[in-house]
């Protein structure tokens, strides 16, 4: 049977693919920042520390037939989980839909999962580990040469916009404050952005990142009525811009360009 006659077949291969690849992510962004090994050993139930089995790893699926459990003691499964096997199956799919079988379809979807990493790594530690966004800059950079969608030179101008806009805006945030508002990371992660994206990938995905970032910190601090004090990961609205920049960026590049 030739592909031509399945043409879901690949899809979904890779769309399984991207569930897989999600249950790894969900190991990276638990044990990364802990300083754990991302390779061994087996997970454990957090609540009776048994090992989960294998059967009761399968992306999605097993959360469903397990009911949001662990089979041996019923704690409770986090919903995140099978929400980010979900999210990065999507991603798989979309952008193989996107590119076919190629080397561009690999570098997106690498990218768009490195950055799910940083998202709910930052989240929940404030951290954005050198690990992802400096072996994330090499990488883009290094991958610049034989992709045709960006040059190295658009890739370089990236790296110099983005981390050099988030460098002066924490230094300018640190002369102003006297505090420091923003870590090392996020200019390290954005350098990685125009890596892959190029400097106007950068500025699409600072305006996004920015804007959702204000909209969620103006609700966070209504709700609970904090001062501007209130500390939201920057990476993480960062990481989301860049996730709509790969996805929906070049309409909107479009768009924008028209109107002058
Ligand atoms: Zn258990």
């Amino acid at each position: 049977m030739t592909s031509a006659a399945l043409p879901w077949l690949l899809p979904a291969f890779a769309a399984a693919f991207g569930l897989v690849w999600g249950s790894f992510t969900n190991v990276v962004i638990h044990r990364l920042p802990l300083g754990e090994s991302i390779v061994s050993p087996r997970s454990r139930c957090p609540g009776c520390r048994n090992l989960v089995a294998s059967y009761d790893n399968i992306p999605v699926a097993s959360f469903i037939v397990l009911r949001g459990r662990c089979r041996h003691c019923q704690t409770r499964i986090s919903f995140r989980y099978p929400a980010i096997e979900l999210a990065i199956g999507a991603a798989s799919l979309l952008s193989f839909l996107r590119h076919g079988p190629s080397l561009e379809y690999v570098v997106e979807f690498a990218f768009v999962t490195a950055m799910v990493a940083l998202i709910f790594i930052d989240f929940d530690h404030q951290i954005l580990p050198d690990s992802i966004t400096l072996s994330g800059l090499a990488l883009g950079l290094a991958l610049a040469w034989p992709l045709e969608a960006i040059t190295i030179v658009d890739a370089l101008a990236g790296v110099a916009l983005g981390g050099g806009l988030l460098f002066a805006v924490s230094e300018l945030y640190f002369r102003v404050k006297k505090v420091e508002g923003m870590g090392f990371g996020d200019v390290k992660m954005m350098a990685m952005v125009g890596a892959f994206l190029g400097w106007r990938g950068v500025l699409l995905t600072l305006f996004l990142g920015s804007f959702t970032g204000s909209i969620v910190g103006l609700v966070v601090i209504g709700l609970s009525g904090g001062d501007m004090k209130t500390k939201l990961p920057f990476g993480t609205f960062l990481g989301m811009g860049a996730i709509a920049t790969v996805y929906a960026g070049p309409p909107i590049i479009t768009w924008y360009s028209a109107l002058f």
